[in-house]
């Protein structure tokens, strides 16, 4: 299959399959559609759809998300994890004003430069909202790429990319570039997908050398395995008497940055010394998993009553009660604020049943 060929396969697909009513589809601008990139990056469509319209309601373009506080960001990302694409979206939509005017560069290159924008980031941009030669090659299209190539190995390789990127470049059309990327995108979300691949209804099926191996689910090639490491940290859960929670807001940098969540100390005796807390006062609740792309996390929350405190030890300007039955407009930990919710009838209890000592 020559690349007019795959092209032309590709967008006759879309004219009859592809997804043409999606919301940043319509008034297609470089600040919505780089908004729902930078979502789309880790979440799949249906769920970034509803974080989407909210965001667009609460930031209809670039200036407004540059001039807003970056917590009023990270709560209406609230869920969608991974919290560095918010932060970064936060900072590039500043830069954006400080050094552009408001107005996004028109560049593949000079995008890149924008915090959080990487190549497929910037070409998707450049493609989708002014229809403008520029490659992508998010996560759907190296799928759908190394399988009808059967390109071999880990696309986080730099041969491996390199590889990608070159038949992205060969196959990518000069007209109807915003259609075939969005082609693309749809072929690998709706078809070609990581684990059950309906090759009979691909329009790439006859060219597909992964299909005519009869291994699709080989390639990409994964990524060599590694154990993740353990960390630990140890949780206050101070209640106060009308069932508030107190929270801080944790550093900028770092896990769940800039976002509120409980006080997290590295070890238990370190949380009883911060807190003037005796050995055997409060009551262990079950402990929270949570796995980071590079480590393991557990969290082991220590409930104790607001009397139970050293007095004076609630004074940060960062710290609040927070009320799960009236949650407040915060960015809070996706994790916590599950956690909050699984034991809010024991919260709701009032003061902590142990005794103080
Ligand atoms: S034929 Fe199958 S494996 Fe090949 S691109 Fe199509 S869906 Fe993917």
């Amino acid at each position: 299959m020559t690349p007019t060929q795959f092209q032309q396969a590709v967008l006759a697909w879309f004219d009859h399959h592809g997804r043409k009513n999606l919301p940043w589809q319509h008034n297609p601008t470089p600040y919505r559609v780089w908004v729902s990139e930078v979502m789309l990056q880790q979440t799949q469509v249906a769920t970034v759809i509803p974080y989407y319209q909210r965001f667009m309601a609460a930031f209809p373009d670039v200036v407004s998300l540059a001039a807003a506080p970056i917590d009023q960001v990270l709560h209406l990302w609230t869920g969608l994890g991974y919290y560095a694409r918010a932060r970064n979206l936060h900072r590039a939509a500043q830069q954006l004003v400080a050094d552009h005017g408001g107005e996004f560069p028109r560049s593949v290159a000079e995008l890149e430069t924008l915090p959080g924008i990487g190549r497929s980031t910037a070409g998707a941009i450049v493609a989708l909202s002014t229809g403008q030669w520029a490659p992508i090659l998010d996560g759907n299209v190296k799928r759908v790429l190394s399988r009808c190539f059967a390109v071999d190995g880990w696309p986080g390789q730099s041969a491996v990319l390199k590889r990608l990127w070159a038949l992205a470049e060969t196959h990518t059309p000069a007209q109807r570039v915003a259609d075939y990327t969005q082609a693309m995108m749809d072929l690998g979300a709706t078809l070609c997908t990581r684990s059950r691949p309906d090759c009979p209804r691909c329009p790439l099926q006859q060219a597909c050398k992964a299909n005519a191996v009869g291994e699709p689910q080989r390639f990409p090639g994964a990524k060599p395995r590694k154990v993740l490491p353990r960390r630990q940290g140890w949780l206050l859960v101070a209640t106060d008497s009308e069932g508030g929670v107190l929270i801080e807001q944790r550093p900028p940098a770092g896990i769940w940055g800039g976002l509120w969540s409980l006080p997290q100390y590295e070890s238990e005796a370190a949380l009883r010394q911060a807190w003037g807390l005796s050995e055997s006062s409060g009551e262990p609740l079950e402990p929270i998993r949570h796995t980071f792309s590079h480590f393991q996390l557990e969290l082991f929350p220590l409930r104790v009553a607001s009397t139970q405190l050293a007095p004076g030890e609630v004074r940060e300007a960062s710290q609040c009660w927070y009320r799960v039955d009236q949650p407040a407009a915060i960015g809070l930990a996706a994790p916590i604020k599950a956690f909050l919710e699984r034991t809010q009838a024991t919260l709701a209890a009032g003061e902590c049943a142990t005794e103080v000592v």
